[in-house]
């Protein structure tokens, strides 16, 4: 180990703003729901294989909030084996994220999220999804941005999410 290269450097704990960043997938089958950001997706004829409610957006959304301040991820706190999170709302699983990161100190300031779906369209939905994810993390909807994507035919049967969040200190 050699000396630490920024011996000026303020800790890392004392930084007033933190970047998170998330992702998720999910395999799509007929006959199961589509919800997204906590938005039921209405005719969707392929919906989340998943151990939760497979809400793809909430999941990347949580793992955000938990790499910002180094917390590891979703499934150290939901693992995919214990039988009473099966069909749980992904909504529980952000709550959690929330609560670790307010408990040391910070808060979300703004979200950007990227879904990637080849079917159904969902730009008649970005101002509920947005609305949803903004709700549930304390914040207005205008700091929750929605971006929609294709998988131009490559993945057809998949669900895909990317957010980044930033984190503010809630004392400075
Ligand atoms: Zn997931």
């Amino acid at each position: 180990m050699g000396a630490a290269p920024y011996p000026e450097r303020m800790s890392s704990a004392a930084l007033p703003f933190r970047i998170g960043y998330g992702e998720d997938a999910h395999r799509l089958a007929a006959g199961r729901p589509l919800v997204l950001g906590g938005v039921p997706i209405p005719h969707a004829e392929l919906g989340a294989v998943a151990h939760s409610d497979g809400d793809a957006a909430l999941h990347a959304v949580a793992d955000a909030l938990l790499s910002g301040l180094a917390l590891g991820d979703i499934g150290q706190y939901f693992p995919d084996t214990a039988a009473e999170w099966q069909g749980m709302d992904s909504r529980r699983i952000l709550a959690k994220a929330l609560e670790l990161v307010t408990g040391r100190g910070y808060r979300p300031l703004n979200v950007a999220l990227v879904v990637t779906l080849d079917r159904p369209k969902l730009g008649a939905l970005r101002a509920d999804i947005a609305a949803s994810v903004a709700e549930l993390l304390g914040l207005a909807v205008t700091e929750v941005g929605v971006s929609f994507k294709t998988s131009e035919g490559l993945a057809p049967e998949h669900v895909q999410t990317r957010v980044t969040v930033l984190l503010g200190r809630m004392d400075v």
